[in-house]
């Protein structure tokens, strides 16, 4: 687990924020306020200062060379995985490396899923998922005869387990949830969802793409079989993440893309695989970008988990008094628990011409379908905007954002 260096209200955040190099730009001649962070997060200088070191002193392959710049690529890389490992509380042979949470989910749909289910199967995923943990398993579904069943959200947007554990039912082989949803920043009580499922039998994938980066993680003690993550949500370089499973799973499961790398001998009457985890590397890795993501399980743990977590509590709960103060503003999503993303509209405005004019303000935020139609589908709208925060953010961007809504409506009216 992470150990906090010092309560929240002890940390200097001014000098946190700047860590982060494009945090001090302007846009369309506006202070910059980022508020997209759900959707990638910014990097700091330190992760930025590693991939560069890499590239410039150790750049070589991994496990294929035995000269010292191989050797030293190599321990970076492995020790990336530790690095990662220690945060999630997993063990490093049970962590995948990957390009992020839809290849992970990907790979646990192709290599666990597609070879088990069969006609008559169910799959339960819910109504506040992502595509990347529906569109596989609506392709299993598909290739399988399995079919799939929806596990619905209550008006705050807290998950129905009522009638989710009532879906249960002995056809149910798998079931797919996410931690954190995108869009509404529900946090799901996944370690009472995975022990319910665990107790008939059903395998669990947990998204923890929208946790990792936000609050302190015991994956080992979520009681999930697979939990995915992707690295560009959390400081780390895009074109990172990692699959967790256990390791009787990864032991069970064939790989997913066959090359160099994962295997131990190639032969044409038949090739031997490697063991898990690199059983499922195949292929030249992303090297510098894990070790990016290294320096940023290094630098996320330095502030500690548990602060980051508190420090965005802080900005959620201000952030949603201001907007429940604006006039016009409709909030989706009031899940009991819920990280720093809020999903909303302003009366009169569709979403992308919002999004378009707090642009011209500097404000970054996501307009659009986030990536989870079904949950639009149930909101009976096409798009929200959504305003999502990280601990780099401050209460006076806040501000600035509140200001830049009040702009727009009188642009509006
Ligand atoms: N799941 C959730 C909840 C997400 O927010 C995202 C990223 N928007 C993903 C999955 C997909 O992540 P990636 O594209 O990095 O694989």
């Amino acid at each position: 687990m992470n150990q906090a260096a010092a309560p929240a209200d002890a940390i200097d955040w001014a000098r946190i924020r700047e860590d982060f190099p494009v945090l001090r730009r302007e846009v369309h001649g506006k202070p910059l306020v980022y508020l997209d962070s759900a959707n990638t997060g910014q990097k700091p200088a330190q992760v930025i200062e590693a991939v560069d070191d890499f590239f410039r002193h150790h750049n070589a392959n991994v496990s294929r060379a035995v000269h010292a710049l191989g050797t030293e690529a190599t321990d970076a890389y492995e020790g990336a995985r530790r690095k990662l490992a220690k945060f999630l509380n997993v063990r490093g042979d049970e962590l995948v490396l990957c390009s992020g949470t839809t290849f992970a989910i990907n790979l646990v749909a192709y290599s666990w899923a597609l070879p088990r289910l069969q006609p008559g199967d169910a799959i339960v995923v819910t109504r506040m998922e992502h595509h990347a943990n529906i569109v596989p398993w609506q392709l299993v579904a598909e290739r399988t005869g399995a079919t799939i069943k929806v596990a619905e959200i209550d008006e705050r947007g807290d998950l129905d387990l009522e009638q989710l554990y009532g879906l249960l039912t002995p056809e149910v082989k798998l079931l797919a949830v996410a931690h954190v949803s995108n869009v509404l920043g529900t946090v799901n009580p996944v370690r009472d969802i995975c022990r319910q499922a665990r107790k008939r039998g059903i395998v669990t994938v947990v998204d923890g793409s929208q946790a990792a980066p936000h609050r302190p993680l015991d994956v080992a003690a979520i009681g999930c079989d697979f939990y995915a993550i992707t690295g560009h949500k959390m400081a780390g370089p895009t074109g990172t993440g990692a699959l967790w499973a256990r390791r009787e799973h990864l032991d069970a499961m064939p790989p997913f893309l066959g090359g160099g790398e994962m295997i131990k001998q190639v032969r044409f009457e038949g090739t031997v695989f490697n063991d898990a985890p690199h059983k499922f590397e195949a292929g030249t890795p992303n090297i510098a970008g894990f070790i990016g993501l290294g320096a940023a399980c290094d630098y996320l743990s330095a502030i500690g988990m548990d602060n980051i977590e508190a420090r965005e509590q802080a900005l959620l709960e201000y952030a949603t008094g201001r907007l429940d103060a604006t006039e016009g503003v409709r909030i989706f999503g009031r899940a009991r628990e819920k990280a720093a993303v809020i999903s909303f509209l302003v009366e009169g405005a569709h979403a992308h011409d919002l999004a378009t004019l707090l642009d011209l303000e500097g404000v970054a935020v996501r307009s659009g379908h986030h990536c989870a139609h079904p949950l639009m589908q149930h909101f009976g709208v096409p798009a929200t905007c959504r305003a999502s925060f990280a601990f780099y953010n401050t209460f006076e961007e806040v501000d600035a954002f509140i200001a830049a809504i009040a702009k727009v409506r009188q642009l509006l009216l």
